[in-house]
């Protein structure tokens, strides 16, 4: 086992890394940027290290900075968390060159995925199911009218590098396939700098469900069910529970079963999200994020289970410390994600948390990097924490959501908390009926968005 590791990252994630580590005997060492000089994760870890100026271009992305660091404290693995490096094959190679372990998967796993049309190649080899589409890239516009009317409309075109919801244009009918197939192109090639498309059906009411896997590296893969993160905005999550309200206890054993057998096949190492869109009873694969997700703590809480303790194991060489037969689903988990912005627009808030109170109780944790007097900088996410509540069965969890959000206390910015209250008002979230538009809808009607 590892004796020091560095974790290239910061806020709520860097705290649940050191977390872990320190449950198991392990040093830590933050790194952080000079605008974090008094951030939490730097105040939690054993060591720091600062790692450059505050756009993260020059410090959490600092390819060379990191490796200095781990050099310097000796740290003998990274965790990257989610976001920044987690998911830069380049980066993962670059660390293991330099005999640093990198606590996640493998570097061509990375690439694999992160590419979305030989993700979608490679997850139909496996058995997964996938959304009706074109085979790899569209050349051209006349390829793409052609597999249009094959396919039938809507259809979605998706640049293959596309990422955080751009690049992707919707073409109702074929009458706006043209504009949507060059738009998605321009897009692909401003923002990932590759203009190769894809077409897949455009599924009209959706659930997003993402089932979460973990392999050892060497063959073995589980499941651990899904999570149903259907309630975004902009495609960003901002609400997650698992189970999922819409998936029979059949359901899951079968995609799961898929899932686990699907990355065994490839050896694949640590946790990894398979999501899919759910629509009358049937599964398609859209993407692979071969990290851990911001909300794993809902899935943590109906397994009883460290995700991060187990990435560090099996980066270490150990066997996973569960077997799919140790997994048995217990209640119901919510997560909330609070950021600091100003509704109705979402316009992000830094600024001096004059106040902050957590709450407690059974069943509620808070994953949050906030303290009185801290204040927010300008530069990252805005995400500042994350409520989640665990209950056994959906109905307590709603009602200790509820509880744990009335004692919850951010005051000096603006935070997405009253979105929350407001949303557990409303009866189609209470019976768990939603679907991925639900919540742009609502926002419309409710907000003027
Ligand atoms: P990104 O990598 O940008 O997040 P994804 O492929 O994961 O892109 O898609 C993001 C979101 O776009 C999905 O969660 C879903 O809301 C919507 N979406 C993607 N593909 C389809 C599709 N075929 N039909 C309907 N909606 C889709």
């Amino acid at each position: 086992m590892f004796d020091k590791i560095l974790i290239a990252n910061r806020g709520e994630i860097a705290l649940r890394v050191i977390r872990a580590a320190r449950e198991m005997g392990i040093a830590t060492v933050a790194v952080h940027s000079t605008a974090d000089a008094d951030a939490m994760h730097v105040r939690m870890a054993d060591e720091s290290v600062c790692i450059g100026p505050a756009p993260s271009t020059q410090s959490y992305l600092s390819v060379p900075a990191i490796i200095s660091a781990c050099e310097v404290t000796g740290a003998q693995a990274i965790h990257p968390g989610y976001g920044f490096l987690s998911e830069n094959a380049a980066f993962v190679q670059i660390v293991e060159d330099h005999g640093i372990s990198f606590i996640g998967p493998r570097a061509e796993h990375i690439r694999v995925m992160g590419d979305k049309i030989t993700a979608k190649d490679t997850m139909k080899e496996l058995g997964v199911p996938c959304v009706p589409g074109s085979d790899g890239g569209v050349p051209d516009l006349e390829t793409a009218k052609k597999i249009g009317d094959e396919i039938g409309y809507p259809v979605i075109i998706k640049a293959t590098a596309g990422g955080g919801g751009r690049g992707m244009k919707v073409a109702k009918t074929a009458a706006e396939i043209e504009r949507a197939f060059y738009t998605a192109r321009s897009e692909g090639k401003a923002a990932f700098g590759n203009d190769e498309v894809y077409i897949e059906k455009y599924l009209t009411t959706p659930r997003h469900i993402e089932i979460q896997v973990f392999g050892d590296g060497k063959g073995s893969a589980v499941h651990l069910g899904e999570r149903d993160c259907s309630l975004q905005r902009r495609h960003q999550k901002v609400f997650e529970e698992a189970p999922g309200p819409s998936i029979s206890a059949e359901e899951r054993a079968e995609i799961g079963r898929i899932c686990a057998e699907a990355v065994a096949k490839i050896q694949y190492a640590g946790a990894g999200t398979i999501e899919f869109l759910y629509e009358n009873g049937e599964f398609y694969f859209i993407e692979m994020n071969t990290r851990l997700q911001v909300e794993h703590p809902v899935t943590e809480g109906i397994f009883g289970v460290d995700l991060v303790r187990e990435q560090i194991r099996v980066a270490a060489g150990l066997p996973m410390s569960f077997s799919q037969d140790d997994l048995k689903i217990n209640g119901h988990a919510i997560e909330v994600r609070i950021n600091a912005e100003k509704l109705p627009n979402f316009s992000p808030c830094p600024g001096r948390i004059s106040a902050f109170h957590a709450p407690g109780g059974l069943g509620v944790r808070m994953d949050s990097a906030l303290y009185d007097g801290y204040t927010i900088p300008p530069y990252y996410d805005s995400l500042i924490g994350k409520l989640i509540v665990h209950g056994r069965d959906r109905a307590e969890a709603l009602a200790r959501l509820q509880r744990a959000l009335g004692e919850l206390i951010v005051d000096g910015v603006d935070t997405t908390i009253p979105l929350f209250h407001a949303l557990l008002q409303e009866p189609d979230i209470l019976r768990g009926t939603y679907n991925i538009h639900w919540l742009e809808r609502w926002l419309e009607e409710n907000m003027g968005q």
